[in-house]
C-alpha cells in the first residue's frame, strides 16, 4: 500500500497513476485518485488492480493537480466505497491515508456526532475532522494540524481542500513519505521509487511535522508550527 501527490503543471492523472504503478509490489486490494479540473474533484476509485483503476479513469480530465493511494484494507472490505479517497462531507476535503487510526471510535464520537459516514474504514474520520475544525477555526492548516495532533497510531496522509487549490497538506507517523522537489511542480510519495519518473531530489519527513506542497514550494513545520529546514537527498535510480 502507498500513497502519492503531484501538484504541477503536467497531467497529474497520468504521474500519479504510475506512481501507483510503482508501489503495486506493495500489495494493496483496492486503488483510487483523486484530481481537480478547474473547480471539479474528480474521485476515481476501484477495487483491484491499477489496470482497472486506469480504465475507470476519465481520459478528458485535464488536471494539474492530485492524490492516489493504493489500500490494503484494515477497516472495511476491500470495496469500491471504503477505496481511497475519502470526501467530507460536503465534499470540500479528499484525504488519502495509509496506516491505521487506533482512536477513532474515540474522535467519532468526542467531535463527529451526527456525521453521516458512507465507509467503513478508520480513514473517513480524518478527513471529516478535518471539515470540521476548517469550519471551526476558518483555516485549512491550523484544522489539519489540529486533526493531526489528535490520531493516534501509524499513518502517512495527503490532503486536497478544493478552497485551497495550490496546496497539499502531508502528514505522517510511523509510516513512511517522502516529499520529492521539482522544477514547477512538486510531489508525495511513500517511496521515491514511484516518483523517480519526474525527479530524484526528495526529502524525508518526520513524526509530527506537516508539510504543505504547492507548484513552486515545500514547507515543513513541526505541529506546533514552528519551521523546519531539510536539505534533500538524491534518490538512486535502482533503489
Ligand atoms: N486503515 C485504512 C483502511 O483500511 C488504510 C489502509 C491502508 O494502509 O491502505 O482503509
Amino acid at each position: 500500500c502507498g500513497i502519492v501527490g503531484y501538484i504541477g503543471n503536467k497531467d497529474a492523472k497520468e504521474i500519479l497513476l504510475k506512481g501507483l504503478e510503482k508501489l503495486e509490489y506493495r500489495g494493496y486490494d483496492s486503488a483510487g485518485i483523486a484530481v481537480r479540473s478547474d473547480q471539479d474533484m474528480n474521485v476515481f476509485k476501484v477495487k483491484g488492480r491499477i489496470a482497472t483503476l486506469r480504465d475507470a479513469v476519465d481520459e478528458n480530465v485535464k488536471a494539474t493537480t492530485g492524490i492516489g493511494h493504493t489500500r490494503w484494507a484494515t477497516h472495511g472490505e476491500p470495496s469500491e466505497t471504503n477505496a481511497h479517497p475519502h470526501q467530507s462531507t460536503s465534499g470540500r476535503f479528499t484525504l488519502v491515508h495509509n496506516g491505521v487510526i487506533e482512536n477513532y471510535q474515540e474522535l467519532k464520537s468526542e467531535y463527529l456526532e451526527g456525521v453521516n459516514f458512507v465507509s467503513e474504514t478508520d480513514t473517513e474520520v480524518i478527513v471529516q475532522l478535518v471539515e470540521k475544525f476548517a469550519q471551526e477555526l476558518g483555516n485549512t492548516l491550523e484544522a489539519f494540524r489540529k486533526t493531526v495532533s489528535l490520531l493516534h497510531g501509524s499513518y502517512a496522509l495527503a490532503v486536497l481542500d478544493s478552497e485551497n487549490p495550490d496546496e497539499v497538506y502531508v502528514a505522517k507517523n510511523k509510516s513512511p513519505l517522502l516529499v520529492g522537489l521539482g522544477e514547477n511542480f512538486n510531489v508525495v510519495a511513500s517511496d521515491s521509487m514511484a516518483m523517480l519518473q519526474v525527479t530524484d531530489q526528495f526529502v524525508e519527513l518526520m513524526d509530527e511535522e506537516v508539510v504543505i506542497v504547492k507548484q513552486d514550494s515545500v514547507e515543513l513545520q513541526k505541529l506546533d508550527g514552528t519551521p523546519v529546514k531539510r536539505e534533500p537527498f538524491t534518490a538512486e535510480i535502482d533503489a
